[in-house]
């Protein structure tokens, strides 16, 4: 059966990366999630100092030292999917936290992190059979994604689901942070100059907000078959 690329962009905490990985899962294809190399950049300026009180990044320093950042994801034998590694140490957890969230909108729309995340990217998606997700897949990193789906669902929905998530995990999060957060980060991906998130006008449109998770499954096998021709 031939292999595609499919690429799954939208705004954050739409559920894109649990479809993602999902949807590899099921077609045996390889799952990217280019957030996360986004959240481990961000790791690295957090640990280094690189953020003013105001939020601002030392962006010149971070620039200077993107050739000591490597990310790579190994798969773990236990869930079965792909960690996150900053420089060889796993980072999976920490990549999530609120001060990750908080601080990683900056860090992504820097032109010379994005030029840096997009090419390797690019080298993970070269032999096609691949579900990537992000922001800017299917308008910048594979306009020529054959599937091409933009996820999209309420902020209250959407921030609802990652509190329960944080909360889930035992973290002390709380609700409006969350909102905040959210939105935020809405503002930051739509505005910014470099790739800003919008829909690649060949991407079908998934609005979640009152989808189960099975109903989500079943729609997102109907447009792989549509584009596939394969029942
Ligand atoms: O998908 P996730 O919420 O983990 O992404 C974290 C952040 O990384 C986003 O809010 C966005 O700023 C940035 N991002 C991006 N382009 C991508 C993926 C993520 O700008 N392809």
């Amino acid at each position: 059966m031939r292999k595609i690329t499919i690429a799954i962009d939208g705004y954050s905490s739409c559920g894109k990366s649990t479809m993602a990985k999902q949807l590899a899962k099921k077609l045996g294809y390889i799952y990217v999630d280019t957030g996360a190399m986004y959240r481990s950049v961000t790791l690295y300026a957090l640990r280094r100092g690189l953020f003013a009180e105001d939020g601002t990044v030392d962006a010149d320093t971070l620039k200077s030292e993107m050739g000591n950042i490597s990310i790579s994801f190994k798969v773990n034998a236990q869930t079965g999917q792909p960690d996150t590694y900053l420089n060889d140490e796993l980072v999976e957890g920490e990549i999530r936290t609120l001060r990750v969230s908080n601080h990683v909108s900056p860090i992504a729309a820097l032109p010379f992190v994005r030029e840096a995340m997009v090419a390797k990217q690019r080298q993970m998606g070269l032999e096609k059979g691949v579900v990537m997700d992000g922001r800017d897949i299917g308008t910048t990193v594979f306009p020529d994604a054959e599937l091409k789906i933009f996820v999209t669902a309420s902020p209250e929905v959407r921030a609802q689901r990652r509190y329960d998530e944080l909360k889930a995990k035992g973290a002390d999060a709380d609700y409006d942070a969350v909102l905040r957060n959210v939105q935020e980060r809405d503002y930051i991906d739509t505005h910014r100059e470099v790739s800003p998130l919008c829909k690649a006008d060949d991407a079908v449109v998934l609005d979640n907000s009152e989808m189960t998770i099975e109903e989500q499954d079943q729609w997102l096998m109907k447009e792989y078959c549509r584009v596939c021709g394969n029942k």
